[in-house]
């Protein structure tokens, strides 16, 4: 297997992971979407309410950077296809292997993803 297939898989790996938990996240936010539309309106004290609200916000915010994650892979998957896959976004520089193989969407190095 030549670098390229193996970075190839490990996003395809990511790519369904992240899939998987963005169907996980979006059938939870439904199925708590749902939950709270049952609650009666006439009480806005029920702490039951509170939590889902707050559960609610935070599953939306797990679903988004999910989202969000896809659309990275996907990016990543057309760098590899040009040939700029690897090299970062910011500095240029090439972005180490170890690095790549723990976030293969990544598109910066880290020295530019902590500045940002
Ligand atoms: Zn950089």
């Amino acid at each position: 297997m030549t670098q390229d297939e193996r970075l190839r898989s490990l996003l395809l790996a990511q790519q369904e992971r992240t899939r998987i938990r963005v169907e996980r996240l979006a059938a939870d936010l439904d199925a708590l979407t749902s939950a709270r539309r049952g609650e009666s309106d006439d009480d806005e004290h029920d702490p039951e309410g509170v939590t889902l609200s707050s559960q609610w916000s935070m599953l939306a915010g797990l679903l988004e950077s999910a989202r969000d994650e896809d659309r990275q892979t996907e990016e990543a998957m057309r760098r590899l296809d040009a040939g700029t896959y690897g090299v970062c976004v910011v500095c240029g520089r090439a972005i180490p292997l170890a690095q790549l193989e723990v976030r293969p969407f990544r598109d910066r190095c880290v020295a530019c993803a902590e500045r940002r």
